[in-house]
């Protein structure tokens, strides 16, 4: 059952040895594996978002809706830009980068929660935004594409510099469906089969998380959570590992070096 705190370091073993065997290895990733990447805890959009002050107690949730976006589009991109700007300065950390490298033992597949676009950076090969990216842009109108970079985020919002549509970032707001080829490819793999699945810095409060991973250990599979917090997951996993995303990655690596 789940140890609370601490003891995580005693289940690293048993995880690496399971990992040592896996042919396919899914790996779902939440706002706690960017924590270590000098990002705020965010909640939101991806996991995006914190502390930062908002105006006129409304709550981020409805900030970063999609009924704002439509009617009061200077609002949410006040937030949004602010949001890119702590994803530019902050980068891929030690765990992105010891997922990367699993490509090479086995079929690593990240599912990712996060917007910032980290796993990529660190050259994970098998990556599905589920949410998104925040460093792409596209027209509303004429759905033309753009980097953030190549905004001009002077004014708010960015207009479209070929027909003047609102701008808006690639990623689920509040009030949005989640894309369709991210879940596809979800499902697609899903349905191929997992030999160890590992939740990481996830909530897990999503059923498209939650419920693949118990089916999986109803049908054999190994499942692993990990996060210092308690989830719905933290009783229903075959390992818990209740420490951060970048601490226990690196001592898994570790111990798989050695298996
Ligand atoms: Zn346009």
């Amino acid at each position: 059952m789940s140890a609370v705190t601490g003891d995580w370091r005693a289940e690293v073993p048993a995880v690496a040895a399971r990992l040592a065997q896996a042919k396919r290895v899914a790996v779902i990733t939440g706002a706690g594996m960017s924590a270590d990447s000098g990002l705020p805890t965010y909640r939101g959009i991806g996991g995006l978002y914190n502390d930062i002050e908002v105006e006129q107690n409304m709550p981020i949730e409805d900030i970063l809706h999609a009924y704002t976006l439509a009617r009061n589009p200077a609002l949410t991109w006040k937030y949004i830009a602010q949001i890119g700007r702590a994803c530019r300065g902050a980068g891929p950390n030690d765990g992105h980068r010891v997922l990367a490298g699993w490509d090479n033992r086995f079929e690593t597949w990240v599912i990712t929660q996060n917007v910032d676009g980290f796993h990529r950076q660190a050259g994970s090969r098998n990556v599905i935004e589920m949410h998104g990216n925040l460093s792409r842009c596209y027209c509303c109108a004429c759905r033309a594409a753009f980097s953030d970079e190549a905004l001009d985020l002077e004014v708010l919002p960015p207009r479209c510099a070929q027909c003047d549509g609102l701008v808006r970032p690639d990623v689920v707001l509040f009030g949005e469906m989640l894309p369709e080829v991210a879940l596809s490819n979800y499902e697609r793999e899903i349905v191929r089969g997992f030999d160890v699945l590992l939740a990481i810095g996830t909530t897990a409060g999503f059923p498209y998380i939650a419920e693949p991973m118990l089916r999986a250990r109803r049908a054999g599979a190994v499942t692993v959570e990990i996060n210092p917090d308690q989830t719905v997951l933290s009783n229903a996993v075959t390992h818990r590992l209740a420490g951060r995303a970048r601490d226990v990655l690196l001592a898994l690596d570790a111990a798989l070096a050695e298996v």
